[in-house]
């Protein structure tokens, strides 16, 4: 698509030639209730659009202000702090939920929280990227091997994944260097000033930023291109993705929400669209998961917490300890203090001891219930 970007020099856009500036053929930003009904016919006749809300704080706690919605040659915005929440009754919401228009998205856990939670939009069809990507990233097979290797899930702490931010994921897949320039000056426009989405109007950048956001969803689409059994578990991971602070009963907004990794049980291995039965909740992510998930100690205390949130704590473990200087070398320790696990551990070479350490004997059925709260 060709979006004309604002100079970088200008961060307000006001001084662009007109060349330069967000056109209206490719950028329609809908701020007006009349407008509406033209937009959504336009948007309607497609079955694949590309998703993406801003905000302040985004979330159920925070401020939607924004939502954009792409076509493969057009880019709307729908200013919904101008519009209110009366737009989505009038055909937005239909869009959104219909489960057979497809939505390229890019962690959509925030946006589908805040839609929920402040609009009451239960958004459907989402095909997400950040997901597609880990697919993309792991060597063929190997989800298979390891869920057939019959070991406990406590032990197989290779499982945890990282997650990339879309910047990175245009860096490493997509090839125009001045989209990702104007990428990168925008979020370093959001992270001098938080309240920006809630600023009128909207400066070209901010809408120049919108519609990268949006557009090039179908080019990082493109580049990472699903295979048929990928693309029918991608949707069941989208799914659950959607879902994974949407189906909270309170947020936390914690550290067991705010990191790199992927959650666990969202995307199906290989050859499956199920997961197993799961029961037990993770005290950090507060998600059910299989009983064997957690160690016998664990589970005795009251403290299980799933590999993913035992990464986290242990990360952030080190980072306090740093801080409070209690390291013996200056940034290199020999051992630090878990107070999750109630250790002492070496960081960089203990790592997967720390998880042995919960390896038991005892084989939990998945139907040995343990009684907890459904989230
Ligand atoms: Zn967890």
């Amino acid at each position: 698509m060709a979006t004309k970007f604002p100079d970088e020099s200008d961060a307000t856009g006001d001084n662009l030639s007109e060349c330069e500036k967000v056109t209206e053929d490719s950028c329609k930003i809908v701020e007006e209730m009349a407008d509406v009904p033209d937009a959504l016919a336009e948007i309607r006749v497609h079955d694949l659009l590309a998703v993406d809300c801003e905000g302040v704080n985004l979330g159920r706690s925070g401020e939607l202000t924004v939502l954009t919605i792409a076509i493969p040659n057009k880019t709307f915005i729908f200013d919904v702090l101008k519009l209110g929440k009366h737009v989505f009754d009038d055909g937005l919401r239909d869009v959104l939920e219909d489960k057979n228009t497809e939505k390229l998205m890019f962690d959509c856990r925030r946006d589908a929280d805040s839609l929920y939670h402040q609009f009451q939009v239960n958004i459907s069809g989402v095909l997400d990227l950040q997901l597609l990507e880990v697919m993309h990233r792991r060597k063929p097979g190997t989800s298979l091997v390891k869920s057939a290797s019959g070991s406990r899930r406590s032990t197989r702490t290779d499982d945890v994944e990282s997650i990339y931010g879309f910047l990175r994921c245009m860096e490493l897949y997509l090839s125009d260097k001045e989209i990702i320039k104007k990428k990168k000056q925008g979020q370093d426009l959001l992270e001098c000033d938080k309240d920006i989405w809630k600023t009128r109007p909207l400066t070209d950048l901010l809408k120049t930023y919108c519609c990268i956001d949006t557009t090039e969803l179908f080019s990082l689409y493109e580049k990472l291109k699903a295979d048929d059994d990928s693309l029918s578990r991608l949707r069941i991971a989208s799914s659950r993705y959607a879902d994974c602070l949407r189906s909270m009963s309170v947020r936390t907004n914690g550290i067991y929400e705010n990191h790199a990794y992927l959650p666990l049980d969202i995307i199906p291995d290989e050859g499956s669209t199920s997961f197993p039965f799961a029961s037990t909740k993770c005290v950090g992510c507060h998600r059910l998961f299989p009983r064997d998930e957690f160690s016998k100690t664990q589970l005795k205390n009251g403290e299980q917490k799933c590999r993913v949130c035992k990464k986290v704590k242990l990360k952030a473990d080190v980072q306090n300890n740093r801080e409070a200087d209690w390291m013996r070398d200056d940034c290199t320790p020999e051992l630090y203090y878990s107070s999750d696990e109630n250790r002492w551990a070496d960081p960089y070479h203990d790592y997967e001891d720390l998880y042995h350490d919960y390896e038991d004997v005892y084989d939990y059925g998945y139907e040995d219930i343990y009684h907890d709260d459904d989230w």
